[in-house]
C-alpha cells in the first residue's frame, strides 16, 4: 500500500531527535525565517488554497515537529480562533497533501497531550517542557514524562471467503466496520485482537497477520491494522459494544468499497478499515 494512502499516516518530517534535546539549536531555528507555526484549536485548523495556514513561531512555547526537505522549521501550538476545519474532515475531504495531514497529526496528539499533563502525576507539582516538548521534566521529584500513545487493535476476521464486521448504534445508518479496541497492559498484539473479537462477537481466532498501522490523533491512538483467521463462526454478540456484527461475502465486500451497494457503506479510503478489507479480500481470493 502506498504510504500517502492511509490519513494521518504519511509525514515526512525530520523530528531531528538528537538536535531537539539542545535549546540554542532550537531557539535559533525557532527566530530563523525558516521556521513555521501552526495553530490548532482543538482539533480544528485553518486551510487556505488546499494547505495548512501557518505564521512565524513567536512564543518559546512552541511545540517542535520537525524539518521538511525544503529546511523549514515546523512548530505547533494551541490557538483560540473562531472557524478552522476539523482534523477528521480535513482527511475524509483530502483538503490538504498528505505529509501536511500527518503533520497535523503530529501536532493534535502533542499538543493534547501537553495540555493534560501540565503536572506531574507523581507528585503533582508542575512540570516543564524540555527536548522541544518531546519530555515533561517534573523539578520537585525529578520524574521524566513522555508523550503518550494508545495502542488500538483493529481487525477484519475472515472465514470461509467472508468477512467479519460491525457497527456501533452511533454509527450513520448502513455503516459497518472492522471490530476495534485499546490494547491493555501485559498483552501482546495478537492476543488483545483475539481477545477483542472474542468479547465483542464470540468469533474464536486462530492466526493473526499484520497489515499496517495508522496515528488515529483523536487524542493519540495508533491503529495497529491486522486481518484474523477465524476458527468458529456463531456470532454472540456484546450488546453493549456493538448493535450488529455479521458475516459479510467477499461480493457484498466488494460492493461496499466501491460504493455500489444498495443499502451497506465501509469506512472511505483514508481509515485504515477500508484497507483491511481489500487486503482480506484479497486473502480470502488466494485462499480459495
Ligand atoms: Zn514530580
Amino acid at each position: 500500500m502506498p504510504p500517502d494512502r492511509l490519513g494521518f499516516g504519511f509525514n515526512t518530517l525530520d523530528r531531528a531527535a538528537n538536535h531537539r534535546t539542545d535549546k540554542p539549536w532550537l531557539e535559533a531555528l525557532r527566530q530563523s525565517g525558516k521556521a513555521r507555526l501552526i495553530r490548532l484549536h482543538g482539533d480544528r485548523v485553518r486551510i487556505a488554497d488546499g494547505h495548512v495556514e501557518f505564521g512565524q513561531p513567536e512564543s518559546e512555547g512552541a511545540i517542535f515537529l520537525g524539518l521538511d526537505s525544503a529546511g523549514h522549521a515546523w512548530f505547533a501550538e494551541e490557538g483560540n480562533f473562531d472557524g478552522g476545519t476539523d482534523l477528521r474532515s480535513i482527511a475524509v475531504g483530502g483538503l490538504v497533501p498528505p505529509d501536511e495531514l500527518g503533520l497535523l497529526a503530529q501536532a493534535r496528539s502533542l499538543l493534547v497531550w501537553h495540555a493534560r499533563r501540565s503536572f506531574c502525576s507523581n507528585c503533582g507539582a508542575r512540570t516543564e517542557i524540555q527536548d522541544g516538548g518531546y519530555r515533561r521534566h517534573c523539578p520537585s521529584c525529578k520524574m521524566d514524562h513522555f508523550p503518550r500513545t494508545d495502542p488500538v487493535v483493529i481487525m477484519v476476521a475472515i472465514r470461509d471467503g467472508a468477512c467479519l464486521l460491525g457497527r456501533q448504534k452511533s454509527w450513520a445508518p448502513g455503516m459497518y466496520s472492522a471490530l476495534a479496541g485499546f490494547m491493555e497492559p501485559g498483552e501482546t498484539i495478537e492476543d488483545a485482537a483475539r481477545r477483542e473479537i472474542l468479547e465483542e462477537a464470540g468469533i474464536r481466532i486462530g492466526a493473526v497477520h499484520y497489515i499496517a498501522s495508522q496515528p488515529w490523533p483523536f487524542p493519540s491512538s495508533l491503529m495497529i491494522g491486522l486481518i484474523g483467521e477465524a476458527e468458529t463462526s456463531d456470532i454472540k454478540l456484546d450488546q453493549l459494544e456493538l448493535e450488529d456484527a455479521r458475516w459479510f461475502p467477499a461480493n457484498e465486500v466488494r460492493a461496499m468499497l466501491a460504493g455500489t451497494h444498495p443499502s451497506l457503506r465501509c469506512p472511505p479510503p483514508m481509515a485504515i478499515a477500508n484497507h483491511l478489507l481489500e487486503s482480506a479480500l484479497a486473502r480470502c481470493a488466494a485462499i480459495r
